[in-house]
């Protein structure tokens, strides 16, 4: 079958691999039909994510159509249309039992990572019952895809860590897909204010079209005070911090108003300063999590319900014959202003 396999730092390749095959009773093989680039990828592409080695089959979202079983699979059968969870979940061990199936002892984000993931024809997915999720016929894959990472990604680590109320005033440092994915669920609960804060106009545009009320471009290092003049001095209740480098975990600090909560939800690959002499006296709480998908059930929901709609975040489509220019799309976004890419496998 065609995979997209990671060849070390810089290193991709379009190149043909063996089918995966059921390795424990609890596996099953599904046949591909749509999958997705995350910025975790171009991480991994970058040499940041170390527990990734060359030769791995990259790819951790994804829909497709379960093709095989193993004996102890009990929810699903061959033929079922399925939504694949960027995060696998034994159900078993501590962590699955507290609902923190990031941190699964034997599964969390393997995908991709330590194991083959979906940039491929067919992946394996591991403890199948509770890492897959069944869709409606007639559902969107294109939507799905969406939920397979983003945005529950965006829903737990940024809005619900974030702990966004009716009313609240919120930030938002970073918009592209995750930071958008935070604007399009922290509208569930109905805050006052959404300011979007990036670098990109372009995407600065996308979040007003997506219900920012109000954005601001950082480029002049002056967002702090952009958004203590949009807040009468007072800063936000709640700072979602969605890019991952230093200077926006550092702006979250400086925005915060007395009270509130800092969500970090970027992927930090290098050390960051903690400004406690400002923060010591401000009753701010301080949020991190990896996703652990326990949204994935009601986002489904709320999709078939038609109350979000995350197409809008898909920009571009490929084949996976054509996955190494999608990966160039995907990687210079200034540029061919992607959020999302489907890739049709
Ligand atoms: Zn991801
Ligand atoms: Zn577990």
């Amino acid at each position: 079958m065609k995979a997209l396999i990671y060849q070390g730092p810089s290193k991709n390749s379009l190149s043909e691999h063996a089918k995966p095959e059921i390795i424990e009773p609890t596996d099953a093989i599904v046949k591909m039909t749509k999958t997705t680039i995350c910025g975790t990828d171009l991480h991994i592409l970058k040499g940041d994510v170390a527990t990734c080695k060359p030769g791995r089959i990259l790819g951790h979202e994804g829909v497709g159509i379960v093709e095989t079983i193993g004996p102890a699979v009990s929810i699903f059968k061959p033929g079922d249309h399925v939504l694949i969870s960027c995060v696998s979940a034994c159900g078993r061990c501590e962590y699955c039992r507290r609902q923190m199936f990031s941190h699964c002892t034997t599964g969390g984000w393997i995908l991709g990572n330590t194991i083959d993931g979906t940039q491929a024809e067919f992946v394996r997915i591991p403890y199948a019952d509770n890492s897959l999720y069944p869709i409606p016929d007639g559902a969107d894959e294109d939507a799905l895809v969406m939920l397979s990472d983003i945005l529950p990604t965006g829903f737990e680590c940024g809005v619900l860590n974030g702990k966004i109320t009716p009313g609240s005033t919120v930030a938002i440092v970073g918009s592209g897909p995750i930071g958008l994915a935070a604007l399009l669920t922290a509208q569930f609960f109905s805050p006052g204010e959404i300011i979007m804060i990036d670098l990109d106009d372009n995407r600065l545009e996308v979040a007003k079209r997506f219900g920012a009320t109000a954005t601001i471009n950082s480029r002049d290092g002056k967002a702090a005070e952009a958004v203590m003049k949009l807040t009468g001095n007072r800063g936000v209740d709640t700072a979602i911090e969605a890019v991952g480098i230093p200077t926006t975990f550092v702006l979250c600090g400086e925005i915060i108003a007395a009270g509130g909560t800092i969500a970090n939800i970027g992927v930090h690959g290098g050390k960051v300063d903690l400004h406690l002499e400002k923060l010591w006296d401000r009753n701010i709480f301080i949020t991190t999590r990896l996703v652990d998908t326990v949204s994935t059930p009601m986002l489904l929901k709320i999709l078939q319900a038609k109350k979000i709609d995350p197409t809008r975040l898909i920009t571009h489509h490929f084949k996976l014959a054509d996955i190494l220019q999608a990966y160039e799309t995907f990687a210079h976004a200034a540029d061919t202003r992607a959020l999302k890419v489907i890739i049709d496998a």
